[in-house]
């Protein structure tokens, strides 16, 4: 089978979905015939969402979900909200939500969203507007028991409380397990705001222990400075490890004695951005992943570490907090670069949709739990994971992304083998 070539989904970031999954495949010798089955989502959606401007003139944004698989139970996946979005990138993160929720044993088939739109260069109003009509078009492919919504890059609570309540009101009743990542106030979950920052520091810290280095006291650095980053770089401190560079699209800061991070997310709270936080302590957005440090947290963007960055990366954990930031190129280097431990991202980010599904799960009884309660079982889910990786990684001499994505494939091979081929 070749990759991606002829299809919808060629680009980028499919491709190196597809490659990865050929690595797996060959790994598991899994036959030629069954690959496209596993690897090509059953359904991709493009809609047209038209709005009113703010200035009375009309506009319309591209919107797509891909629900990848359906074989254990709903879709689950979140929604961007970026400029560039095509439907390529939405199926490769749909694929890897697939691979991820099979590793943590949630009963979810992947899927992925959003909207070609800066919401930065929108109004308030017209935010509302898009998610809203993004939501009315999406209704006849989602629900509660058939595809979950949850937020990504560029969308918040905020826009999952309107995704609610758009569905809730064609409903004619209020339907909070259409969405998670909701704000606690309309049916959302203790602990899912920092679940997926908290998650990879947790995670982070497992990998730290395991080349004997306390985290009290570590070094490390944070490209991305939204919900993952800006909750990665809390926990770091909380953890008592010294966060000593941090960028976001606006701006890069690094202070070797470490940086506050309590003034930099109250400046990101107020401001927006990371931009005018400070004028002595600029640095280069392009060294920061090569920094001196114990843990490099890429929260960001895909593609990142690329085959030169991962020669140039001198930490002792990648943890990677964004989907996809490394590259199958970038894995070959990293292959031979043993020093590195690679936490890899279905693994280390998979803290959010594992609080997703505990908010699915709270919603569906109505019965919620407390904070304590969430994070609780969240680090059981994840250590659980970390060990299962950990024993694959050694048993099967293979690296860790490839023993994460083993396991999650497997088990979505096994769920299509044992229910077969309709009809
Ligand atoms: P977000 O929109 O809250 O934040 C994105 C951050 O990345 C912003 O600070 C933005 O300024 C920054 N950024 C954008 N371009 C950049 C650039 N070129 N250089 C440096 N920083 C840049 O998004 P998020 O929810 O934090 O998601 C970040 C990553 O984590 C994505 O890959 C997403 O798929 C992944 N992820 C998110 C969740 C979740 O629960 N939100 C769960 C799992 C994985």
């Amino acid at each position: 089978m070749s990759t991606s070539d002829g299809s919808i989904y060629s680009g980028p970031v499919f491709d190196m979905a597809a490659r990865q999954f050929e690595t797996i495949a060959d790994h598991l010798d899994i036959p030629a015939s069954e690959r496209p089955r596993l690897l090509y989502p059953k359904r991709a959606i493009a809609v047209s969402c038209p709005i009113h401007r703010d200035d009375g003139s009309t506009a319309v944004f591209q919107g797509y979900r891909v629900q990848h698989h359906l074989t254990l139970g709903p879709t689950k996946g979140g929604t961007r909200f970026a400029p560039h979005l095509d439907v390529g990138e939405v199926a490769a993160l749909a694929i890897w939500m697939s691979w991820k929720c099979a590793l943590a044993g949630l009963p979810y088939g992947g899927a992925k969203g959003g909207v070609a739109v800066d919401p930065r260069a929108i109004s308030h109003r017209e935010l509302e507007a898009v998610s809203r009509r993004y939501m009315q078009e999406m209704i006849p492919f989602v629900g509660p028991h058939i595809d979950v919504m949850a937020p990504d890059m560029g969308t918040n609570e905020q826009v999952m409380a309107w995704f609610m309540d758009t569905y809730s009101m064609y409903q004619g009743r209020t339907v909070t397990e259409i969405v998670t990542g909701k704000p606690v106030a309309s049916g959302g979950t203790e602990g899912r705001r920092e679940a997926t920052g908290r998650g990879v520091v947790f995670l982070a810290e497992r990998a730290l222990e395991a080349r004997q280095v306390p985290i009290q006291g570590a070094t490390a650095v944070v490209q991305g400075f939204g919900n993952v980053g800006s909750w990665a770089a809390i926990t770091l401190a909380e953890r008592g490890a010294r966060v000593i560079g941090v960028s976001d699209h606006t701006a890069c800061y690094a202070d070797r004695r470490g940086l506050d991070v309590d003034a930099l997310v109250r400046h990101v709270t107020r401001t927006g951005a990371l931009a005018g936080y400070s004028t002595e302590l600029l640095a280069d957005p392009a060294d920061l992943l090569a920094t001196e440090c114990d843990i490099v947290i890429p929260a960001a963007l895909e593609r990142v570490v690329d085959a030169r960055m991962a020669e140039r990366l001198r930490c002792r954990v990648l943890a990677e907090g964004a989907n996809g930031p490394t590259t199958p190129d970038a894995d070959a280097v990293l292959a031979q670069r043993p020093e590195i431990f690679v936490v890899p991202d279905i693994l280390c980010n998979s803290g959010g949709v594992v609080v997703s599904y505990f908010e699915w799960v709270q919603d569906l009884q109505q019965l919620f739990w407390t904070e304590s309660e969430v994070r609780s079982r969240l680090h059981q889910v994840l250590e659980r994971s970390f060990h299962q990786v950990m024993g694959r990684a050694t048993s099967d001499a293979v690296s860790t992304r490839t023993a994460a994505m083993a396991i999650g494939v497997e088990k979505v091979r096994a769920a299509k083998q044992v229910r077969g081929l309709f009809p």
